[in-house]
């Protein structure tokens, strides 16, 4: 049968398995979220592709983990140069596909996938192992780590290359190989970064990508008896169905998960830094990102004239086509998405809430080709109680919500209040109160006075329900290997 117009231009991924792209049985379409058309296919990859990346993977295992990291670091760091040499291009894909601004992508996700190459490829060069003499039993102990075989990744759909190489670099820097698969919503730069594997000279088989859905590809994946580890990042509910697919194999498995993140806010703050980073916090990548502020807290005494300058400032983060410099939001992932976060906008009104801006109340100004696009505008509600399904599960997309608190107590108990404990950002000027707050809060991470400072050698993940293990600097390192004690009798 022959194509049509439209699906012969419509852009078709393969999977990448053994360093060859191989066509799939059946696809699944791919949409443009600033418009909400077509323009992609993407494998529909079950069992049978997931068994030949494995296959491939296995395969290529012993002859890489042999390399020296000085060997694998060489590659590593290619790849990265062949990143930044493409920016441009792997940008505007990265934006079309996820619906983020070209100038997000440009500056976030696609330096930071260069640099996650760059930095795991340097950081695994300087890890030592520990050594226990113990002479009075002639004997001395000491400990080697390996790379575990063939690691299942699995990444989600808000910052796609961003988080696929957070996982990628450090499992093949550590001498691992991998079968990833990125979300099917947002396929298109993993697919992009499988052709510059090539022309950085990863041998075939050490990275395979594998297309497809997450019940379908990433379940055949977590449940494969050959794949002993696991990195995921995704939502909580996922991960439980994760956890219980790969139990009967006892999989090592790392779980960067959901969040619904306070910001806890005293009086003394700098108010102008603070309300700059707190819009910030809560609104970037459309809220998109599991460490935005959801829940922001601020003491009585202030909370009139933040609620206003951060009502006025929250105005002023454009939503508009991702193309356009001056737009800080882009459009929400998939038309599904959008409409679960304004269901929670309808609930917070059916319980009193009040809307002080955003959706329902602000239009958006877009061009005729982008009306059917995801697009919803930065959103503010307070009157909301903290029981509310709105303050207690993850909306993750461009609202917010303010509420008073009176004292430092009450503020910590309400933002540990929630199932999760990802991260929190507390503001004050008063050291000892930062300090004291700071070590309360069930966080993995807690920004004082800023937010999203990263440095890659620390731990991230989440406590209670926003995860389980830590990635980043010593922690991947300690993940994506096994370590073995010996024992020397002299
Ligand atoms: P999902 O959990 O829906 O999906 C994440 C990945 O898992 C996707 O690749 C998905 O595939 C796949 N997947 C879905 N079902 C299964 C399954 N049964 N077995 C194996 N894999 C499966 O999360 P979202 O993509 O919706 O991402 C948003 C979530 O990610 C939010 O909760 C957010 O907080 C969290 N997140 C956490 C971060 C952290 O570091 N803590 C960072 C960024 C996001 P597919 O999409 O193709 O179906």
């Amino acid at each position: 049968m022959s194509k049509t117009s439209e699906e012969r231009s419509l852009l078709v991924l393969e999977n990448y398995i053994g360093g060859k792209f191989v066509s799939c049985r059946s696809y699944i379409d791919s949409y443009d979220p600033s418009t909400g058309e077509v323009y992609c296919k993407v494998p529909d990859s079950g069992k049978e592709e997931v068994d030949a990346a494995v296959a491939a993977a296995k395969e290529a295992f012993p002859e890489w983990s042999a390399c020296s990291p000085e060997q694998r670091a060489k590659i590593l760091h290619k790849l990265a140069d062949l990143i930044e040499a493409n920016l441009e291009e792997f940008a505007q894909a990265e934006s079309k596909d996820q619906g983020k601004t070209i100038t997000a992508a440009r500056t976030v996700d696609i330096p930071r996938a260069a640099y996650n190459f760059r930095f795991f490829s340097t950081s695994m060069l300087h890890h030592t192992t520990d050594c226990s003499p113990m002479d009075h039993m002639g004997c001395l102990n000491y400990t080697v780590r390996c790379p575990v075989g063939v690691a299942g990744l699995i990444s989600p759909w808000n910052l796609p290359l961003y988080l696929l190489t957070w996982k990628i670099a450090p499992a093949i820097a550590a001498g691992n190989t991998v079968v990833a698969k990125p979300s099917e919503m947002t396929s298109v730069t993993a697919w992009m970064l499988c052709k510059l594997m090539q022309q950085a000279g990863v041998p075939p088989g050490v990275v395979n990508v594998v297309f497809g859905s997450g019940p379908r590809a990433g379940d055949a994946l977590v449940s494969h008896p050959e794949v002993p580890l696991i990195s995921f990042t995704g939502s909580t509910a996922t991960a439980q169905r994760i956890t219980e697919r790969s139990a009967p194999y006892c999989k090592k498995l790392s779980l960067e998960l959901g969040g619904k993140n306070p910001a806890i806010i005293f009086a003394d703050a700098d108010l102008d830094q603070c309300i700059e980073t707190t819009v910030r916090s809560s609104f970037l990548n459309q809220g998109e990102v599991c460490l935005c502020t959801s829940r922001i807290y601020v003491e009585r005494s202030i909370y009139s004239a933040f609620l206003e300058r951060f009502v006025a400032a929250a105005k002023k983060w454009k939503t508009g086509v991702p193309s356009d410099p001056s737009s800080k939001n882009g459009a929400l992932i998939s038309k599904e998405h959008l409409e679960k976060v304004r269901s929670y906008i309808a609930l917070a009104k059916s319980e009193g809430g009040i809307i002080h801006c955003g959706e329902g109340l602000d239009k958006l100004d877009l061009p005729q080709r982008n009306k059917s696009g995801y697009f919803m505008p930065t959103t503010v509600i307070t009157g909301i109680s903290d029981s509310s399904r709105v303050m207690q599960e993850e909306i993750f997309g461009p609202v917010t919500c303010i509420s008073p608190f009176d004292t430092e107590d009450e503020a910590v108990a309400r933002g540990n209040g929630v199932r999760y404990g990802l991260s929190a950002t507390v503001w004050s000027k008063d050291v000892g109160k930062v300090h004291r707050v700071a070590q309360q809060l069930q966080a993995g991470l807690v920004w004082t006075n800023c937010w999203l400072v990263r440095d890659l050698n620390l731990p991230f993940g989440g406590m209670k329900n926003s995860g389980v293990g830590r990635e980043g600097g010593k922690d991947s390192y300690h993940f994506f290997t096994e370590v073995k004690s010996i024992t020397i009798k002299h």
